[in-house]
């Protein structure tokens, strides 16, 4: 089976019927890139900033990140690279910021919240990968974006930082995509109006999930309430990839769900782009969704939209595609 597996290192990942999807990566440091060659990922969906912060008592400077993008950046060779800013608080910590303590982390000061509190280093990370973006196909991401406020106010910031490079004389890409993560259900609902104003979208369905179901991923008494395939959600993501198509803007997912085979039928059947994973799940993936015709996926998440339980929907996926 591995070694079928190896087979599709450099193949497209196109369904029966000639539809084409892109499967890429989540990483967390330039290290991993070994892997996403490997198993032939098209590209880095999400990169996981937060490591470059965990590393060491104290801030990464603007100069450490720079390189660490410039590699990332090169070393996929022009192929696409999502970076998503810094997403601490929640469950992750970091020595250098001081945190405040709260109740809820995970409904308190996290990702683009502290960036907004904590500018100083939100700029310096911008101004890290804005000069790296000339290295290849850079697509900055803001986690956690609750309103199109927040989105407008994030996108602001990069310009300034921006206008300050050109005006410094630095080079910056003039193609660089911005877009944000879909994680909160405020802004899945709202995705008709994001969609007008973003480059793209990435369904983060870890946090979505949790908040959706008002569930703490990280709690195992309330790990029943962790349902991706609940039609509920379902509903949300078929909303979030109509409204970006709409607007001609793409939608991609980065959470664990765009790697586990039952949702490979719905996703592609609901129109998701782009499907970023762990690269040890993208050959599986591939073979999967080469095996299937998206006409058939969409029939079949037809019906599965119109499902009122998890339980249904996963029945019906198995009942209809062999996997
Ligand atoms: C997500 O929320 O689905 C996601 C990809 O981000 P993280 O798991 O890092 O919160
Ligand atoms: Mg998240």
């Amino acid at each position: 089976y591995k070694e079928e597996l190896k087979k599709l290192v450099n193949e497209k990942t196109v369904t029966t019927d000639g539809h084409h999807v892109e499967l890429v990566a989540n990483i967390g440091s330039a290290k991993d890139l070994v892997g996403v060659k490997e198993n032939g990922g098209e590209g880095v969906g999400l990169f996981r900033t937060e490591f470059l912060y965990m590393e060491s008592a104290e801030l990464p400077t603007e100069e450490q990140q720079f390189e660490v993008y410039k590699e990332v950046l090169e070393g996929m060779e022009g192929k696409p690279v999502v970076v998503r800013t810094l997403d601490i608080g929640g469950d992750k910590e970091i020595e250098a910021i001081d945190l405040p303590k709260e109740m809820n982390p995970f409904l308190g000061v996290r990702a683009i919240r502290l960036c907004f509190q904590r500018e100083d280093i939100f700029r310096t990370q911008l101004r890290a990968l804005l000069r790296a973006s000339v290295y290849g196909d850079l697509r900055i991401m803001f986690p956690m974006i609750a309103t199109l406020q927040e989105f407008r106010k994030a996108k602001g910031i990069l310009m300034e930082e921006k206008e300050k490079l050109i005006a410094e004389g630095v080079k910056v890409s003039d193609t660089l995509q911005v877009g944000i993560m879909i994680e909160i259900p405020a802004a899945a609902v709202l995705a008709h109006k994001f969609a007008k104003e973003v480059d793209f979208f990435s369904v983060g369905t870890n946090d979505l999930v949790q908040y959706t179901f008002a569930a703490d991923r990280m709690s195992s008494g309330v790990s029943y309430l962790y349902q991706p395939f609940n039609p509920s959600i379902l509903n949300l993501l078929k909303h979030v990839i109509d409204s970006a198509h709409a607007e001609g803007k793409w939608a991609g997912m980065c959470g664990e769900m765009a790697g586990e085979a039952i949702a490979a039928p719905l996703l592609l059947g609901l129109g998701l782009d782009e499907f970023s994973m762990s690269a040890t799940s993208i050959l599986a993936q591939r073979k999967l969704i080469k095996s299937v015709s998206k006409a058939d996926m969409e029939a079949l998440v037809e019906k599965a939209l119109d499902c009122a339980t998890s339980e249904e929907v996963i029945e019906l996926v198995k009942s209809t595609v062999k996997m």
